[in-house]
């Protein structure tokens, strides 16, 4: 398949007081796993049910329960990593990771620190026409999820809700290879896409199925180079992470905020102390919520429960051949296969419903007429309704059948627009409506010229007046336009017109 040729962006920049800085961010995505029954247990991962009904035994860790793994959500985890062209690991491993929180009543979260699941892997993060950066993956691991706690609905009592615990994650952790705001906001975008188009994650980020751990640094210009060229990350500057972002503006607005944060720090003398932070959308800032905890404050260990995991090559392979086409692989084929540019190629594949949708109308047809038609007329309108495509008025049959009777002649563009309006709002078949409500546009140059020697005997100033500037002639065919209730074909009136006033 044809590679998209791409350059990389440029780093942002952000002129201190006293220098120019860089930016180095490096992102921990959690993707909540789409799967009916949790990680270990076979309790409902269904969102909004009733506090506490999606609770089995071994999520409330009641003594004596033990964790059975879900290969549905092993199976999901593969295909996340075949998707961002990963390395998959045939052992891994699951470690407790010990902490004391009311939502987590095991006193640990099962993850996977040592052995994980998938190995590198990479993200192409288009960031316009022609530019890409590739944003190296470091790791997929796979973990449970926690419970939530509620602080807000009782003065003197907090409660707990642990539908949510024991829920599948997939954390995705990207090597420090993105430079700025907008490449993290198209970074989460740009997994989210592919998640979705392999059914692994629905990436509802208000609903918390993806939220991510922003790491931000500031270096010096040329800081970054020496970096990749030695691989030593001391020389970049020390991070501080942003816990839980589940907004791409938000992710943006933080990250601005921390990188200035850090250079008035900097250049003032005193230097970053690594630690976690809190992005208070209110105020727009960010504050420390603890120093950075190191695995050792976890007490990370091999939990005795779980078997290490060891998955089969043809398993992985067998996973492999039921990947459906990726974005950056569609989008390619979109450009060469139908002749479009790369932006609208974008719009097309950015979700696979809409690129599916398309396919349908173009199939057969004028593939650039139909990507105008989907994208400007069909996708435009939704938009404005606030519809997704799933709630289209108009099939995709519908539309094709609109595109057919302009190839054909029998409608104009411009009638075309009314009878797309007509199909929108009151449905219908397109060849009937337009028989029915005599939208055929007439191409009899007979009858068309028969009006246009109408409309000029009728008004000889005029003629005079367009014989001497030929760009008058556009008055004629309006008049023309008129006169047949827009019915006329706009180019054999034209043509008519100008020979008429020529002669
Ligand atoms: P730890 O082992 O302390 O968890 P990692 O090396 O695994 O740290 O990195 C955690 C995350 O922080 C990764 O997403 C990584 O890309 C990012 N990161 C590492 N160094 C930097 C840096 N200097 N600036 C920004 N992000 C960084
Ligand atoms: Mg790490």
């Amino acid at each position: 398949m044809l590679d998209l040729a791409h350059e990389a962006p440029k780093p942002k920049v952000i002129s201190g007081a006293k220098s120019d800085w860089e930016l180095v961010i490096g992102l921990e995505v959690h993707a909540q796993v789409s799967s009916k029954a949790k990680l270990f247990s076979g309790a409902s991962t269904r969102f909004g049910a009733e506090p506490n009904s999606n609770v089995a035994f071994v999520d409330a860790a009641m003594p004596g329960m033990l964790p059975v793994v879900n290969e549905f959500c092993i199976a999901q985890a593969v295909r996340t990593g075949l998707g961002l062209k990963a390395q998959i690991n045939l052992v891994s491993a699951f470690d407790r990771k010990n902490y004391f929180y009311p939502d987590l009543p095991q006193g640990y979260q099962i993850s996977q620190l040592y052995h994980p699941l998938v190995g590198e892997g990479e993200v192409l993060v288009d960031m316009g026409p022609g530019v890409a950066r590739r944003v190296r993956i470091e790791r997929i691991h796979v973990e449970q999820d926690a419970g939530k706690s509620i602080h807000d609905m009782d003065p003197t009592m907090s409660f707990v809700d642990l539908n949510r615990t024991g829920v599948a994650l997939m954390e995705i952790v990207s090597r420090p290879d993105i430079r700025g705001p907008e490449e993290a906001a198209a970074y989460v975008a740009k997994l989210r896409q592919i998640m979705r188009y392999l059914g692994t994650c629905d990436g509802n980020m208000q609903n918390g199925s993806l939220r991510a751990d922003v790491n931000v640094s500031v270096c010096k210009p040329g800081d970054y180079e020496r970096y990749q060229e030695t691989g030593d990350h001391r020389v970049l500057g020390t991070r501080c992470e942003i816990k839980n972002m589940n907004s791409m503006r938000f992710i943006q607005a933080a990250i601005e905020y921390e990188a200035r944060r850090q250079i008035a720090i900097l250049e003032d003398g005193g230097s970053i102390v690594q630690e976690t932070r809190l992005y208070d959308p209110d105020t727009g800032e960010t504050r420390s919520m603890r120093s950075k905890e190191e695995a050792h404050d976890y007490r990370y260990f091999p939990d005795p429960d779980l078997l290490p995991l060891e998955i089969e090559q043809d398993w992985v392979d067998e996973i492999a051949a039921t990947l459906p086409e990726l974005p950056d692989e569609k989008k390619a084929r979109f450009v060469t296969e139908y002749g479009m540019t790369e932006y609208d190629a974008g719009v097309l594949t950015a979700e696979t419903e809409n690129a599916a949708f398309f396919e349908e109308v173009a199939r057969g047809r004028d593939g650039k007429a139909a990507a105008n038609w989907v994208i400007n007329d069909l996708f435009g309108r939704l938009r404005k309704e606030g519809h997704g495509i799933g709630e289209s008025p108009v099939s995709s049959g519908q539309l094709g059948g609109i595109l057919d009777l302009i190839a054909k002649g029998d409608i104009s563009g411009k009638i075309a627009k009314d009878l797309f309006d007509i199909v929108y709002t009151e449905g219908g078949d397109p060849a009937e409506i337009v028989e029915a409500r005599r939208m055929r546009q007439v191409t009899d140059t007979g009858a068309i010229e028969a009006e246009v020697d109408k409309i000029i005997a009728a008004n000889p100033a005029q003629v005079e007046k367009a014989k001497a500037n030929p760009k008058l002639a556009g008055w004629f065919v309006g008049q023309v336009m008129k006169a047949t209730g827009g019915k006329a074909n706009p180019q054999a009136v034209n043509e008519i017109v100008s020979r008429k006033l020529g002669d």
